[in-house]
């Protein structure tokens, strides 16, 4: 079987495609060339109340599965993402934007988070807890019920796959929802799901806009929230969790530092900051949106990187080039402002910053020079190609500089010097740090966030504290009031 994008798109609900409650439909659009792909159907909350409920009927059949038996079918919905993965990736490139390669690896990622997550389904064993003679005392470990996850546009598919996989494994029930501008990848997901053997209403995917986001969010029938996106977003859906006292799961922006020391590999070094800034067209959370460059190397560091930054091919998605587009007209918009205001704070701008000269949302890799730590382009996510080359003097300044950010997701360190770049991994405030290299890390490795940049941890073992919570069970072994 092919799968391919449709001309319209209906909600999953309950193991089917159905009807939104209204006629109301949404456009999602190719970004390489702003024409419509497909219409999908706006969900309103009346919409996200069906797919709770459906999700909430479900969890005694998930349930009643062996943990065995959960993995055997998450694992099946490894395999028919992978038999599908051509498939998924071109949609997901059509949707997105992104080279077709860098689509394939997300799928390959969404792969491997229901392979790793398989093998995990028959080890969420509880303790037994020492208390004393007359006491037996354990814990087991149990799900939430229903997982509430909205997710953005930047990786559709292997977001969504890094946030159900944990939750089913660990007996919950997902409602998805989508971002509005990438909603296909996650529909035909779902579609596979039910294939595997997973129970109708198990998994339920909800597009739309705010409007289903926000119903989500603040439902009182949601056990568990994950949001990945912008902050604003996040402390609106913590405010509305915090109605109904439901656990959220924040995984939000970055304004992440890569240090370059002197006596770095500057060729490795400026390899790696620009495919940190580069990748996704820079629509990454966890890109090298800073580089902190010692004043010695500094030039050198920058003729590299522009080298660099100026060999990328641009093209759509589809055709497979170095970079496509950004996401959508909007995002466009607001990252070509980020060029301006970057001039305007006098910052020098070496390469890029002019949009291609075509239809579509094409900006080349951009760089700018000369940034002080205080202007705008160096504190504010830009989440585009657009990277700000800070210089410092010391390792204490580089640490000051980089840890003074509302931000903590992820860093960088280029050294020869194993002690000095444990040391400055050690110092950044962040979830992950990276040594000569950019992007470490894995499906196994915990990710996540200090400060703005969220709360609790996705991936690997760690993430699955956010799919269960811990029931304590103390029995009394004292035979004296019998
Ligand atoms: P966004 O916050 O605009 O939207 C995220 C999701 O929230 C979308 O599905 C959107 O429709 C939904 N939403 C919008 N309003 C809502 C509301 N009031 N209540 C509930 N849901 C609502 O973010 P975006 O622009 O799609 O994504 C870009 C942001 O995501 C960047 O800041 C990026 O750093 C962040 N991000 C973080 C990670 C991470 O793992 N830390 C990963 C990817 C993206």
């Amino acid at each position: 079987m092919t799968m391919k994008a449709q001309d319209n798109y209906l909600l999953f609900i309950d193991g089917e495609f159905v009807q939104a409650s209204t006629e109301q439909s949404m456009t999602t659009a190719d970004p390489a060339t702003g024409t419509p792909i497909a219409q999908f159907a706006a969900a309103t909350s009346a919409d996200v109340d069906r797919a709770v409920q459906a999700a909430r009927e479900s969890l005694s059949a998930w349930q009643a599965n062996s943990p065995v038996e959960r993995g055997r079918i998450v694992h099946r919905v490894a395999e028919l993402v992978r038999e599908h993965a051509d498939d998924l990736a071109r949609i997901e490139s059509l949707d997105q934007g992104k080279p077709l390669d860098q689509a394939r690896s997300d799928v390959d990622d969404a792969v491997r988070y229901f392979e790793y997550y398989a093998g995990v389904a028959d080890k969420l064993e509880g303790k037994s807890v020492p208390r004393g003679s007359e006491t037996f005392d354990m814990t087991c470990r149990e799900p939430y019920g229903v997982s509430g996850q909205i997710t953005p546009w930047n990786f559709p598919l292997s977001i969504t796959a890094r946030g159900v996989a944990p939750a089913l494994v660990a007996g919950n029930a997902v409602v998805v929802k989508p971002a509005p501008t990438t909603p296909l990848s996650a529909l035909h997901f779902a579609e596979l799901c039910r294939e595997a053997g997973i129970p109708d209403g198990v998994v339920n995917v909800v597009t739309g806009g705010a409007e289903p986001g926000a119903a989500l969010s603040s439902h009182d029938d949601v056990d568990q929230l994950t949001f990945t996106g912008s902050v604003p977003t996040g402390e609106a859906v913590m405010k509305s969790a915090a109605e109904t006292i439901t656990p959220v799961t924040l995984e939000l922006g970055g304004k992440n530092p890569a240090i370059v020391m002197p006596d770095a590999d500057l060729d490795e070094a400026a390899f790696w900051v620009a495919t940190g800034i580069f990748t996704n067209a820079g629509q990454i959370c966890s890109a090298a949106d800073r580089a902190l460059v010692h004043e010695s190397v500094y030039d050198e560091f920058v003729d590299r990187l522009v080298d660099r930054a100026e060999s990328y091919t641009l093209d759509a998605g589809v055709d497979d080039p170095d970079m496509g587009p950004l996401n959508h007209a909007d995002h466009f918009e607001t990252v070509l402002d980020y060029v301006d205001t970057g001039v305007t704070e006098g910052a020098t701008l070496e390469t890029g910053g002019e949009p291609l000269d075509r239809d579509g949302y094409f900006l080349p890799p951009t760089v700018f020079t000369a940034v002080e730590p205080e202007m705008r382009i160096a504190r504010e996510e830009i989440f585009g190609p657009v990277l700000s080359v800070i210089p410092f003097a010391d390792r204490e300044e580089a640490i000051s500089i980089a840890n003074d950010t509302e931000y903590g997701l992820t860093g960088g360190v280029f050294s020869r010097d194993i002690k000095q770049a444990l040391r400055l991994a050690r110092d950044i405030d962040a979830g992950s740090v990276y040594v000569n290299e950019w992007f470490g890390g894995s499906i196994e490795t915990p990710f996540g966030g200090t400060k703005k940049s969220g709360i609790g941890r996705e991936k690997g073992v760690e993430a699955l504290e956010s799919y269960l919570q811990t029931k304590n069970i103390s029995v009394n072994l004292d035979e004296k009031h019998r």
